[in-house]
């Protein structure tokens, strides 16, 4: 018996386990951290072993295989000895492609996957295809293959997720963009960032397809010194192309192969530029695996978006909430503000990694009255911007926050929620930033 050892007993971690002991696997878990009861409960359940708090090296080091989840690095100690002894370490996609026929639409990029396969997933289930999604998103891959028969699968995949695989090969890849993210695991050198966000497409041959934001000149530069294999599928908001996906006169043109469909614009569930790519590249994909033209224009039409993504909130005294906790970098808020139609109230800060607000100051000038700054610090933002804006406020809580907004926004105004930055000085993570958002909006 082959023994698969899985480092981190979280989603994707306990749902390696579960695949790895149907495929006749002896499994052993191990986290350093403590693993949550609902888990433990299911690693009882099926009589897997486990550890947690700990790493025990002569329950690891024996391993023939070893699945790590995305949160660990390669530089652990742990880790770089498995490597050391010649033990494949591999990622949960990795692991658990191994186990499915399904044709598999791999989502990466620094912004816009989930909303991507969110959106890719709809589009799928609309036309009634069997389809999962998973990744980074949800349940775990491993898991849904060792429980379900899917046809497809749209799978959110993160860099980290990429420099565990080995033979993982999307029949289409979604590159939706690259921005500097992360870089603290990357050595801080950008060009092995971008480099571990093309291995969506190393395995890839001439039947498959690489979608990608040919605006995105990283994405662009890249390519014409690495080429790939996969056809070359491109979409832009600025250029038009014989194949690939593009924008003109308010419509959506896709071609490929076979035939070209035309989608207004205005029939579109998302909102902003940004959208449109996401859009774009989902409706691609779908055309790709052959779903109708008018199943994907009733689809994008329908899509509900994902909580915490540019989410409309409430009107309140005809001044529209919208939350966008999601917001973690300089680039997604970039396409936040971009999207504002009205004088915006905007409330930004957090913890910051290393941003350049350069890029933001054009579209704070044209669309922002006035910025409320929730942060534990936030002298960078007050630099940045206080020159910029006439009317700056300190917070410190979501409530305050919240409330200082509902105080300056005027009747036709909008508040948005864009950070630009992580969450976790004031919350949880970003969701509970969202959430208390949402909450302090429904006590006003
Ligand atoms: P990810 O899963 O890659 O973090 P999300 O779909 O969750 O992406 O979106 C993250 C943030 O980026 C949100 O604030 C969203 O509004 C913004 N965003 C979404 N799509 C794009 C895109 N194509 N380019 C830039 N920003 C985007």
């Amino acid at each position: 018996m082959e023994r698969l050892v899985i480092l981190g007993g979280g989603e994707s971690g306990v749902g390696t386990a579960i695949l790895g002991q149907q495929k006749g696997y002896e499994v052993f878990v191990s986290d350093k951290g403590k693993i949550k009861e609902t888990y433990k409960e299911v690693l009882e359940h099926f009589e897997i072993d486990w550890e947690d708090e700990k790493h025990t090296d002569a329950k690891i080091l024996n391993a023939d295989i070893v699945m790590k989840s995305p949160g660990i690095p390669d530089t652990v100690a742990l880790v770089k000895q498995l490597v050391a002894q010649g033990v494949p370490v591999i990622s949960e996609i990795e692991f658990a492609s191994k186990y499915t026929d399904a044709t598999i639409i791999g989502i990466t990029g620094s912004n816009g996957k989930t909303t991507t396969t969110m959106l890719a997933h709809h589009i799928a289930r609309q036309a009634d295809l069997k389809v999962g999604m998973a990744g980074n998103i949800g349940d775990s891959y491993a898991k849904m293959v060792a429980e379900h028969n899917f046809a497809y699968y749209v799978l959110e995949i993160s860099s980290f997720q990429l420099d565990g695989i080995d033979g993982f090969r999307p029949h289409i890849a979604i590159l939706t963009n690259i921005t500097p993210d992360h870089l603290d695991r990357y050595d801080y050198t950008f060009e092995n960032y971008i480099a571990a966000k093309f291995r969506i497409a190393m395995n890839q041959t001439e039947s498959d397809y690489l979608i990608y934001d040919a605006d995105d000149e990283v994405i662009v530069n890249w390519l014409s010194t690495h080429p790939v294999k996969s056809q070359l599928m491109p979409f832009s908001l600025e250029q038009e192309f014989e194949r690939g996906a593009y924008l003109k006169n308010n419509n959506i043109h896709i071609t490929t192969d076979t035939n070209t469909i035309t989608m207004t614009t205005d029939a579109l569930a998302l909102e902003g530029k940004h959208n449109l790519k996401n859009t774009m590249a989902a409706s691609m994909a779908a055309k790709l695996i052959g779903i109708r033209k008018e199943t994907i224009r009733q689809s994008i039409a329908n899509f509900q978006g994902a909580e915490h993504r540019l989410e409309k909130v409430l009107k309140i005294g005809h001044v529209q909430y919208i939350n966008d906790s999601k917001a973690t970098n300089v680039n997604a808020t970039y396409f936040a503000l971009d999207s504002m139609s009205a004088p915006t109230v905007w409330i930004v800060g957090g913890v910051d990694k290393g941003n350049d607000y350069k890029e933001l100051m054009p579209l704070v000038r044209e669309k922002v009255k006035a910025i409320v700054c929730l942060g534990l610090d936030n002298e960078k933002i007050k630099d940045a911007f206080g020159n910029v804006v006439e009317l700056m406020v300190e917070t410190f809580a979501m409530s305050e926050a919240v409330k200082v907004a509902y105080k300056i926004a005027e009747r036709g105004d909008m508040v948005l929620l864009s950070p630009a930055c992580a969450s976790f000085d004031l919350f949880e993570n970003y969701e509970d930033r969202g959430n208390q958002f949402k909450e302090a909006i429904k006590n006003l």
